[in-house]
């Protein structure tokens, strides 16, 4: 769907305009391009709290990182911390001192605040990112390394709780498609921090801010890991794939390696067969609220040797207030969006065919986390999905699988090109963006979850919306 504000403000003429208005020129985000060969190009600023231990990750991640020119902040407490990691993981890192005159300018800051103990110690962070944040590049990258507070004793737990207020402001600061977010990741699983590093250093991430993710330990080693077909010989099947965000998952999981199941009512089957022909992926024809349709599904899966991923995606609004709202629009959505979920995965464990290391992606709304105002039949099936993430995942990590939601905002598909004119520009424009996002952008964040480098991420619930204001 095409955002005509956006196109007008970043032509010639628009762009003056704009700026003599004083109104917000939506910033051309950069996206994935297959070319681009190394996950971040350009400077890339390292710093520490002391104590802090994440610093050997970070950088044996960068080191893939071949476009990357990687230094720390001289005279911080942790610069020889960082200098001696740098020597372990094999990767040159510079001393670098800001000063109001230089130019150089930074695609990428990451700062390690898992040494952070009290509040008092949360200072680091400002000594971090005081002196450099005009120097943030366009649609540059914040990521800041926490502790999961419920892990911590008491003081450590008030400040690094406090880092997650830190992440959604300077979401906010940045502006020019710049984004900022946080990992929180539990001692000694350090090592887990190369996939969401690469995810939120990296342009897949274009429209995923002011957003945390929790991290533990799992067996996921990055040697040698194909970064770019990390689905490599895995099977996928995603719901409601005949258009929207569904097709833009089929295509990017299919990108990225895996063979893709696509599924969809049959009379959408023109576009599902095309949606198939483009990846190279299997039709399946199908009401997801069917009696049969968890057989079925096992059944298609099984013929491929089992599913490896399955995404929750199909979904569908009725909207009217609780007060107009029929019996069969309440029972249609919540069967449609959560109910034929929690039949379907109760299918796959039961009969063993979501294979080991298995991943579940859900698709969840802000509407779900917010609520919205002649949606209560969406918002509960919405928030009901989170529910099943945080329920099924501890017993589900015991099985090895993962269970994560994305909670997409505004997304420019024909769902919200529905949506009358005056509500659809406020969702467009009320976040941090001043746009909608692109269907590619929730499709990237589900492959994030999909990968083998996301083996330690379960439970989580992320946001692709360009930090809206609703529910934040
Ligand atoms: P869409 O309407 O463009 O696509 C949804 C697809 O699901 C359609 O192809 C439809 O035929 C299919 N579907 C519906 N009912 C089905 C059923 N019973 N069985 C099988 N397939 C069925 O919608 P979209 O915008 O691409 O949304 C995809 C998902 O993202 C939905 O779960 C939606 O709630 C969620 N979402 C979208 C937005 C947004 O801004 N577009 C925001 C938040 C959440």
């Amino acid at each position: 769907m095409s955002d005509l504000y956006q196109a007008i403000a970043n032509s010639a003429v628009g762009k003056k305009v704009f700026s003599s208005l004083n109104l917000p020129i939506p910033v051309t985000l950069d996206r994935h391009r297959p070319d681009q060969g190394s996950f971040i190009l350009g400077n890339v600023l390292v710093g520490a709290a002391a104590g802090s231990k994440a610093a050997p990750a970070i950088l044996a991640t960068l080191k893939a990182a071949t476009g990357a020119h990687i230094s720390t902040l001289a005279g911080m407490s942790s610069e020889a911390d960082i200098q001696k990691a740098s020597g372990t993981a094999g990767v040159n890192v510079e001393n670098y001192t800001a000063s109001k005159e230089d130019s150089q300018k930074f695609k990428a800051l990451i700062f390690d605040a898992t040494g952070i103990k009290n509040t008092s110690e949360l200072r680091a962070v400002h000594d971090f990112f005081h002196p450099v944040m005009r120097k943030l590049d366009k649609c540059g990258r914040i990521v800041v390394i926490g502790r999961p507070p419920e892990s911590c004793s008491i003081e450590q737990r008030i400040a690094q709780r406090g880092l997650e207020g830190l992440v959604k402001s300077l979401g906010k600061e940045v502006k020019k498609g710049a984004i900022a977010n946080l990992v929180y990741v539990e001692d000694g699983a350090e090592s887990q921090l190369a996939g969401p590093l690469h995810f939120f250093l990296s342009p897949k991430s274009a429209y995923v801010s002011g957003q945390l993710i929790r991290v533990g330990a799992s067996d996921f080693g990055a040697d040698g890991f194909d970064w770019h077909k990390p689905l490599w010989g895995k099977t996928a099947l995603v719901t409601g794939a005949a258009r929207g965000i569904g097709a833009a998952i089929a295509e990017v999981l299919a990108r990225d390696g895996a063979t893709v199941i696509v599924l969809d009512i049959p009379p959408m089957a023109d576009d599902l067969n095309q949606v198939a022909a483009n990846i190279g992926g299997i039709a399946l024809e199908g009401d997801i609220t069917a009696d049969d349709a968890p057989g079925k599904i096992s059944a298609a899966a099984k013929e491929q040797g089992g599913l490896d991923i399955i995404v929750h995606n199909a979904g569908v609004t009725r909207d009217k207030t609780m007060a107009g709202m029929p019996d069969k629009l309440w029972d249609m959505v919540i069967d449609i969006n959560i109910a034929s979920e929690e039949r379907i995965n109760a299918q796959l464990l039961a009969d063993g065919t979501l294979n080991e290391g298995g991943r579940i992606v859900c698709v969840s709304s802000i509407s779900g986390i917010a609520g919205n105002m002649g949606q209560t039949n969406y918002a509960t099936s919405k928030a009901a999905v989170i529910g099943m993430v945080q329920g099924m995942a501890p017993d589900l990590a015991a099985k090895n699988i993962t269970i994560n939601a994305v909670a997409p905002g505004f997304i420019e598909t024909q769902m919200t090109a529905a949506i009358p004119f005056a509500i659809r520009e406020a969702g467009r424009r009320l976040n941090s963006m001043n746009q909608g996002g692109q269907p590619v952008d929730v499709a990237e964040t589900i492959a994030f979850f999909s990968s083998p480098a996301s083996q330690g991420a379960t439970g989580n619930i992320v946001r692709v919306c360009g930090q809206s204001l609703i529910g934040a």
